[in-house]
C-alpha cells in the first residue's frame, strides 16, 4: 500500500519508524522544510510544498498513492486544508493525527490571544522580559514591540530581517525537562512566556515550569485545521492503514 505521511512532527516521525520497518507499506515522508537539517528518517523523504490542491492532488496521482496520513503541527493548518480538498478530490482516504491540546490546570496563569501578532500587543507597553517559544516563523511579529527584551528558544537561527531589536537566540531542539526549563526562565530573569499550545509532552516543561514560578503565558490558540478520519497516535495510524490494505476484512 503506498502511503504519504504529512510530516514535521514527533507523531510523523514515530509513525515514519513504524512504517519503515513494515513490509505492507510503501511510505514517503514529506517535510515542508521549514528546519533546513532536519533529522533523518528512515523512511524515503521529500522536502517543500506540493503548489497547494492542485499539486498535491497531481502528486497523488502521479504517485497512485493509496492512503494519506496528515501528521502536520497542530499549526500548520494550511497544510490540513489542502490535503482535506485534495484527498476529496481524488478519493485517496485520509487520516490525521490530531495531538490532543494542553489543558489549563487551575494554577496555571494564560492569557489566551489569536496570533502572535496579538501577543506581542498583549505584552503592554512597559519593558518586560520575555521568553519567546514559538517557532522561529513568527518572531517577525515582535519587532513592532522594540520596548522588550526577548529570549528565543529556536530550532535553528532565525533570518536576520525583521527581528525585534533585543532579542536573544537560543538554539535547541527539545524535549526539555521541568527543572532546567525553570532554570532558565529564573536565570534570564523572565516576566512572561509566549507560547503556542502545542500540545504533546516534548515541550510542555515550560508551562509546568511557568506554574511553579508563578509566571504569566500568554498562550497563542490554535487555529481550525481541518481534518479526515481522526486519529489518536502513530500506532492507530497503523492499524487504521492496515484496515484498508487489499486482502484486510474492510480493505478496498
Ligand atoms: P502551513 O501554513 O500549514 O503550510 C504552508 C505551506 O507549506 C503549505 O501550503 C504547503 O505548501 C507547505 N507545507 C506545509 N507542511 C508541509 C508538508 N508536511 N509537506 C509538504 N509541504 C508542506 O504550515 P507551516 O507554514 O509549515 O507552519 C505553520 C505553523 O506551524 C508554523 O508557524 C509553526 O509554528 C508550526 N509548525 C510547523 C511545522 C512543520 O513541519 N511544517 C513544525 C512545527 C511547527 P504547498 O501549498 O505548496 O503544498
Amino acid at each position: 500500500m503506498r502511503v504519504l505521511v504529512l510530516g514535521g512532527t514527533t507523531e510523523a516521525s514515530a509513525l515514519a519508524k513504524l512504517l519503515a520497518g513494515d513490509a505492507r507499506f510503501d511510505a514517503t515522508l514529506s517535510l515542508a522544510g521549514r528546519t533546513l537539517s532536519p533529522r533523518p528518517q528512515p523512511l524515503a523523504t521529500r522536502i517543500g510544498g506540493f503548489g497547494g490542491v492542485e499539486g498535491l492532488v497531481h502528486w497523488l496521482h502521479q504517485k497512485k498513492v493509496d492512503a494519506v496520513i496528515d501528521a502536520t503541527h497542530p499549526y500548520a493548518a494550511r497544510i490540513s486544508a489542502n490535503a482535506v480538498a485534495a484527498c476529496a478530490q481524488t478519493g485517496v482516504p485520509l487520516g490525521s493525527i490530531v495531538r490532543p491540546p494542553w489543558r489549563r490546570h487551575e494554577d496555571d496563569n494564560w492569557r489566551m490571544v489569536p496570533s502572535a501578532e496579538a501577543a506581542a500587543a498583549a505584552l503592554g507597553k512597559t519593558p518586560l522580559r520575555v521568553f519567546l517559544s514559538l517557532g522561529r516563523q513568527d518572531l517577525h511579529a515582535f519587532a513592532p514591540a522594540p520596548q522588550h527584551r526577548y529570549v528565543a528558544r529556536t530550532i535553528e537561527a532565525p533570518e536576520q530581517t525583521a527581528l525585534p531589536p533585543n532579542i536573544r537566540i537560543l538554539q535547541a531542539r527539545g524535549p526539555f525537562d521541568r527543572d532546567s526549563e525553570a532554570e532558565l526562565l529564573s536565570d534570564e530573569e523572565i516576566d512572561v512566556i509566549v507560547s503556542k499550545n502545542s500540545g504533546g509532552s516534548a515541550t510542555y516543561a515550560k508551562i509546568e515550569a511557568a506554574r511553579e514560578l508563578d509566571l504569566p503565558v500568554i498562550m497563542i490558540v490554535r487555529p481550525d485545521k481541518p481534518v479526515g478520519h481522526a486519529l489518536g497516535s502513530p500506532e492507530e495510524a497503523v492499524a487504521w492503514l492496515h484496515d484498508r490494505t487489499p486482502g484486510s476484512p474492510r480493505g478496498v
